[in-house]
Formats: structure tokens, sequence, C-alpha cells
């Protein structure tokens, strides 16, 4: 996993840039909810599950079947009533989406099945610089948390403030 910092730094900067009319505190809640849901995963430790099986931990929570699912199920069902639904739903959806696309570039554990439920290959992408983030908080207070910290300051949080500044670029000059 990434840490739920970088999950959440993900899902707002996605909706800064591109979706700034529907930013608000909840909406912001909902989506970086969605950008951290996939990780409940880790529950199914607690059940016996091994991280290998493809209903363990970055397995068909970490699919984009199931991120997109996600995304536009809670926010329909929270917002379908107001008019910018449709906008919202995508947002999360993406948010969700961004979840698996990050732990595709840490640098350890296992991949993520991206294509579950046609394919329970697990997936990394060539390149991934990001500190894998531990699992469980008493881990994360630790030397490693603070790499981890580190790690996506620079892989996530530098490409978010870019995105975000872009996004009032474009619209300052539309
Ligand atoms: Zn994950």
């Amino acid at each position: 996993m990434a840490s739920l910092f970088g999950h959440v730094v993900a899902s707002s900067a996605l909706g800064a840039a591109f979706f700034p009319r529907q930013v608000r505190s909840s909406t912001l809640l909902l989506a970086g909810f969605c950008a951290f849901a996939p990780d409940l995963d880790v529950l199914a430790f607690q059940f016996g599950i091994s991280y290998h099986s493809v209903w363990g931990h970055r397995g068909w929570t970490h699919s984009v079947v199931f991120t997109l699912m996600l995304g536009f199920l809670l926010a329909g069902f929270f917002y379908k009533k107001q008019p910018d639904t449709l906008k919202t739903a995508l947002w999360c959806a993406l948010s969700a989406l961004s979840h698996p696309l990050l732990d595709m570039l840490t640098n350890g554990g296992l991949g993520c099945a991206l294509w579950w439920p046609f394919s329970e290959a697990r997936l990394f992408f060539p390149f991934r610089p990001i500190q894998v983030s531990p699992i469980g908080v008493g881990n994360f207070l630790s030397e490693w948390g603070g790499r981890v910290l580190l790690s996506e300051a620079f892989w996530i949080g530098l490409p978010a403030l870019f995105l975000w500044g872009l996004g009032r670029v474009v619209r300052s000059n539309s």
C-alpha cells in the first residue's frame, strides 16, 4: 500500500484539478474514503485469507471493476439528489481507481489484481519509485513510516501540487 496520506492527497488533488465545483468538506471526505477503502481488505488477514489469494490484500478490491463501482455507488448513494451527482461520482470513482494505480508504483508487497475478475494476475508498473507503506499503524510509527512519507511527498505530493496548479491556470485562462 501507499499510506493513507498518499491516497488522500491523490483524491484531493483530483478534486481540486478536475472537479473544483464539487469540492466541499463532505465530498473531500467521501473521495478520500474511496481512495483509501481498497485497503480495508487487510481485514482478510484476520480471517486467515492469505496475501496471495485474490480475496486477500491487493486482490479483488484493487481492481478497476471494484474501484469504479465503489466510487459510483457511494457517491450515488450519498449525493443522489444533487444536481452534480455524476461529476461527484466520477471524482469518487477516479479517486478509488487511483488507489491500485499508486500501489502499483510501490516497491514492495504483491502487485494488484487490477483486471479482476477477468484476470487474477498481480501487477506492478515497470517503474516503482514509491516506498511501500507497512501494514498496521504500529509499524508506520517507525523510521519506515518516515521514509514512506518522504517518498510520497516527492512522488505523490509534488505531482498533486502540479495538478492543482495546472487546474487553476487552465481555469483562470478560460
Ligand atoms: Zn492498497
